[in-house]
């Protein structure tokens, strides 16, 4: 096994070829797996913010606070952390979240099932606005070795739902 060393953390990550998943300090490019300590412990987000993985025009209109708590917070952090920020970095262009964080009661006024991801801060729901963009994140987050519980076609392309696990990922991808 290669061994690398990032100049900017001083980190020795083991290199895993089948992670492609950049450095969390996002200060080098080294490819890394689980064994480096930051990438265990850094829920430094880059390129999203809690806010956006939280906003919703349901939550506005009906007054709902969409806050999530300390918990939930972690896992939307490790969702960007692991999943988000690594396939945008490498997309190179804007990933907008339709719908990240949701309350139970946010949740249950769009319809989503109570034991949705969503409600423990485990999902979201990205586009890049348009089918061939949302196909080639589809294809990305595969061909990159994302970590990842479930990736969801959504009505041909037109979203993705993709959801992160601490343990357990199940690698489920499905079209709906
Ligand atoms: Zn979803």
């Amino acid at each position: 096994m290669m061994r690398k060393v990032c100049a900017n953390c001083a980190e020795s990550p083991e290199f895993d070829s089948s992670c492609m998943a950049t450095c969390p300090t996002l200060k080098c490019k080294v490819a890394y797996d689980d064994t480096c300590r930051h990438f265990r412990y850094s829920l430094y987000m880059k390129y999203f913010t809690i806010k956006e993985l939280c906003a919703s025009e349901m939550a506005k209109k009906y007054h709902i606070d969409n806050t999530p708590d300390s918990g939930h917070e972690r896992n939307l952090r490790l969702l960007v952390v692991r999943v988000l920020d690594p396939l945008r970095e490498v997309y190179g262009k804007p990933i907008y979240v339709n719908s990240g964080y949701r309350c139970e009661r946010l949740n249950a006024l769009v319809g989503g099932v109570p034991t949705s991801d969503h409600v423990k801060g485990r999902a979201a729901d990205i586009t890049v606005h348009s089918r061939e963009g949302n196909m080639k994140i589809f294809n990305l987050i595969q061909s990159l070795g994302l970590p990842f519980d479930q990736l969801i076609d959504e009505k041909d392309y037109t979203w993705l739902h993709v959801s992160y696990r601490e343990t357990g990922n199940r690698k489920q991808i499905l079209h709906l």
